[in-house]
């Protein structure tokens, strides 16, 4: 008997899990695959809003897995609905083009420039063109009362030949200006995770795939879920077993769920 039968569901995290930058891990869609096969639910959570969900499912059924883009919930897009569930209607967003995407299809309305300074709401993801303008817009938004919202607080992204710095990395510039604590719409705060069992509801068993233990797993824990650690993105083996608490299983890699 192998660990995935002790489940019939799994949340699966992709940066670090399935993927690093461009390099599939290996095995790794094969995994998924057979776990489809064998009736597992399979959904996905990522705190990465750089792409669409859509493009996630692209890549992995273009890798071998036959995932569909409802099966894949992002950070950006809940952090999106969150921001927008308030009664605020301007934003500021620092992010990828497909995290502005996903935030004006909440209806909330995208401001730019010295306008963006006077934004009700500041939205924070890590991406690759971050600048002193766009530090220095949010800073002054939230000065003037803005709420802050980001998609994380993962300091890096597993990257093949090391971690770049991630969405805690620049949010962390914008709270030490300001004083102000985000909310966070992705990993391991619940949101995310609510959004995700909702679409995974006909399991009873379910685990959580991750590499890292202050999202993935911390998230999984407070979820109620069981918990497997993978040793192929952002923790050691050393830094998964002295965790306070630990994961409930420590892999490898996700192929060794079979
Ligand atoms: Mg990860």
């Amino acid at each position: 008997m192998s660990l995935a039968d002790e489940f019939d569901g799994f949340l699966v995290d992709l940066d670090g899990v399935v993927w690093v930058g461009r390099e599939m891990v290996p095995g790794s869609c094969a995994t998924l695959q057979e776990l489809l096969d064998r009736g597992k639910q399979l959904v996905f959570v990522t705190n990465n809003p750089g792409k669409p969900a859509s493009t996630y499912a692209e890549r992995l059924r273009e890798a071998g897995a036959g995932i569909g883009e409802k099966s894949i919930v992002t950070a950006g897009e809940v952090t999106a609905r969150l921001a927008a569930a308030g009664s605020e209607r301007n934003a500021f967003v620092i992010g990828s083009p497909a995290f502005k995407a996903t935030v004006a299809t909440t209806g909330l309305e995208l401001l730019d420039g010295e306008a963006a300074r006077e934004a009700g709401v500041v939205l924070v993801a890590g991406h690759r063109d971050v600048d002193y303008e766009e530090l220095l817009t949010a800073t002054l938004a939230l000065q003037r009362g803005a709420k802050l919202f980001a998609t994380s607080r993962d300091p890096t992204l597993p990257m093949p030949g090391g971690a770049w710095p991630g969405t805690g990395a620049i949010l962390a510039a914008i709270e030490t200006a300001t004083g102000a604590r985000a909310e966070i719409g992705g990993k391991p705060e619940q949101h995310l995770f609510e959004a995700a069992r909702e679409r995974i509801a006909g399991a009873e068993r379910v685990a959580m795939i991750g590499d890292r233990i202050s999202s993935d797993i911390e998230g999984g824990r407070r979820a109620g879920l069981e918990t497997i650690l993978v040793l192929s993105g952002a923790t050691s083996r050393e830094e998964a077993e002295s965790a306070a608490p630990p994961p409930d299983h420590i892999l490898e890699s996700i192929g060794d769920l079979l």
